[in-house]
């Protein structure tokens, strides 16, 4: 029961210091106010400025968001504009337009599509545009509340909205790209829309680069619709564009916990997957004195043996003090615990997450044989292991969802280099991962995992050409605060 000294909630804690709305009824996403108390207090203040950037967000997507007289006049001065690129030389409607649009086109699986759903979120941000998602199928049905009050995210489903069919927008050389606008030596400036290919396959050769150049950004001011594609977080890239610094320095003072404010900001799990993930927190992490996260992901393009990966895993968590060892040549008892039965002094829950049921099958069972040195009881628990990826199934994606946030829940997290999935769930949670390292040669490297300084994403694919020089360069040796990542040298990220 809730005594006198029972803690409540600081409702502004529950707001995240300003993030969040108040304009919400909490009944229509239950994980909205709810999320941060099941997480360690953030240790990242948000500015005013943020604050207060999202609130007039907010009301410019609620005057330009879909059902809005301004939303209609948009959709329908993209229908009259010449479809073709090449005769929209005499294009006016821009410089009327009161509204303009960036429209977000799913690729890959949920954890590269929250990361690039952010990063089109932060140049609708920067840019005064209205961000809405397209999406394809059934896949990213509840799975998400809506995180604009008043409003919807979601581009209507409309058999003649004037783009056509968004999913065929691969072709980087497709003719309203903005890397072939740009080749063909087009002014991009008076497209009534274009498409953006941010793919990790976008090249500089091709020009799709240079949508990090100044000058480009500037041409794109006057484009009201843009549609983009990414499969990554290309926020860094952002930061690497002269005209945004001010802004974004005034957003973010300190740069290393973008996503952890935006994704707090925009990723609510709609109830459906709030039910899951309280559900497996009840049976799992309920009562544990620490929790401890633990996202095995492997990938084709970086083998290792179940059984080499397996040690990485113990020799990781035991160096780092995170999982104490087992007890050696102590008799096992058949309450399955080493010293006899004695009150464990402490709990630690481990939650394993990954599409491998093994990991978790020979960690529970080592601590159900040996028991756990020290007298802690060590209890492994994983909600699902479903074999293989299936990005384009609904109940899929909000399982996968659901173990994201769960992750976020840790006192402790061991991530797996790479996985945009392991981002998401230390970037929600704020918490700086310890992050097992890829393969060399099959085996597992002898630093086993790392504990980088930031808790921010990589950008897995930064432009490899320097706007200023208009030659190849270094985006991780242009300014200060963006370095190379430890878990892939070839990305960079915020520090
Ligand atoms: P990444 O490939 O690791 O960068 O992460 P993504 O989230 O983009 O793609 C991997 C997809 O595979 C996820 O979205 C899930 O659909 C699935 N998946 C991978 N690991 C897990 C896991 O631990 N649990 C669940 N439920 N799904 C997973």
């Amino acid at each position: 029961g809730a005594g006198p000294l029972a803690t409540v909630p600081d409702p502004r804690d529950q707001r995240l210091g300003g993030l969040l709305s108040p304009d919400f009824d909490d009944s229509s996403c239950l994980s909205r106010y709810r999320a941060a108390l099941y997480r360690r207090p953030s240790l990242h203040a948000v500015s005013s400025y943020l604050v207060s950037a999202l609130r007039r967000y907010e009301s410019m997507h609620r005057r330009c968001g879909p059902g809005t007289p301004a939303y209609a006049r948009a959709v329908e001065r993209l229908r009259t504009s010449p479809p073709d690129f090449s005769n929209a030389s005499s294009n006016t409607s821009s410089d009327d337009a009161e509204c303009s649009y960036v429209v977000w086109g799913p690729i890959e699986g949920l954890g590269n599509r929250i990361l690039s759903i952010t990063s089109s979120f932060l140049y609708a941000l920067l840019t005064d545009r209205v961000l809405l998602l397209h999406l394809s199928g059934d896949d990213l049905h509840d799975l998400f509340c809506e995180p604009f009050p008043g409003s919807t995210w979601i581009l209507p489903a409309d058999e003649d909205f004037p783009i056509g069919d968004i999913d065929q927008l691969t072709v980087r050389t497709h003719n309203m790209s903005l890397g072939s606008v740009l080749w063909r030596g087009d002014d991009p400036g008076v497209a009534p829309w274009l498409y953006v290919h941010l793919r990790h396959d976008y090249s500089k050769v091709h020009h799709e680069q240079r949508f990090f150049c100044d000058e480009v950004q500037a041409r794109l001011r006057r484009v009201p619709w843009l549609v983009f594609r990414s499969d990554n977080y290309f926020v860094p890239g952002l930061f690497l564009i002269p005209r945004h610094e001010r802004e974004l320095a005034r957003m973010f003072p300190r740069r290393d916990a973008v996503f952890h404010h935006l994704g707090r900001y925009l990723f609510h799990p709609s109830n459906t997957v709030w039910g899951m993930v309280m559900r497996y927190h009840s049976s799992y992490f309920d009562g544990a004195d620490e929790r401890v996260g633990i996202q095995v992901r492997r990938f084709h393009w970086a083998p290792i043996s179940t059984d080499e990966l397996y040690a990485q895993i113990l020799n990781c968590t035991q160096r780092e003090d995170i999982l104490p060892g087992v007890n050696v040549g102590t008799a096992k008892d058949t309450t399955g615990r080493a010293d006899g039965g004695r009150q464990p002094a402490r709990k630690k829950a481990v939650l394993v997450v990954s599409l491998h049921g093994e990991y978790s099958e020979k960690l529970r069972d080592q601590y159900h044989e040996q028991g756990a040195a020290g007298g802690e009881a060590v209890s492994v628990y994983q909600p699902t292991n479903l074999g293989r990826q299936r990005s384009g199934e609904q109940e899929h994606n909000q399982k996968a969802l659901a173990e994201m946030v769960l992750l976020s829940f840790s006192d402790v997290v061991v991530t797996t280099a790479v996985s945009t999935f392991g981002y998401v769930g230390q970037g929600l949670g704020g918490l700086r991962p310890f992050v097992l390292m890829g393969p060399v040669d099959g085996k597992a490297p002898d630093t086993p995992c790392r504990h980088p300084a930031t808790i921010e994403p990589c950008f897995h694919a930064p432009p490899t050409y320097n706007c200023r020089a208009k030659a190849k360069g270094d985006a991780g040796r242009i300014v200060r605060h963006i370095r190379h990542c430890e878990d892939f040298p070839q990305g960079v990220q915020l520090v």
